[in-house]
């Protein structure tokens, strides 16, 4: 009878052993994901050392909510969005949307730029020397 309880409580020991071990394992793996920090990685992986199934709750509420991947493509998304507010150009009259060529706003008739008339090149309208042929 004795046996049967010490293998029983060996197999338990064993198995919660490698449930812990196979959580740190987890744990390491996601936390390197998530930080480039080893500082991070190392708190992360040694609340759930410490804690186990615990520890790994409180490394869910703590850990960083976005992995690198996640975090690197959102601020891809960012970056095209800022572009495209910038390539849109809107009049400073009535904030209808324009063309970067127009010459004068088709709304309100503002004008936006004007044509240099020795090289045709288009001039903002406060520029006093043509900067593409100099005159
Ligand atoms: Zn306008
Ligand atoms: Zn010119």
């Amino acid at each position: 009878m004795r046996t049967v309880v010490t293998i029983l409580l060996s197999g338990l020991f064993a198995y919660g052993l490698a449930l812990w071990f196979s959580l740190v394992i987890w744990t390491f793996n996601d936390i390197r994901a998530r930080s480039q920090n080893i500082v991070t990685q190392l708190m992360g992986t040694s609340i759930v050392l410490m804690f186990n199934l615990f520890g790994l709750l409180l490394y869910y509420i703590i850990r960083p909510s976005q992995t690198l991947a996640e975090a690197y493509e959102k601020s891809l998304e960012e970056e095209t969005l800022l572009q495209e507010i910038e390539t849109r150009h809107l009049c400073p009259t009535c904030s209808q949307r324009i063309q970067d060529d127009f010459l004068m706003c088709p709304t309100c008739f503002t004008k936006l730029r004007r044509q240099c008339h020795f090289c045709s090149h288009l001039l903002q309208p406060e520029w006093s020397l043509c900067p593409y042929c100099g005159r």
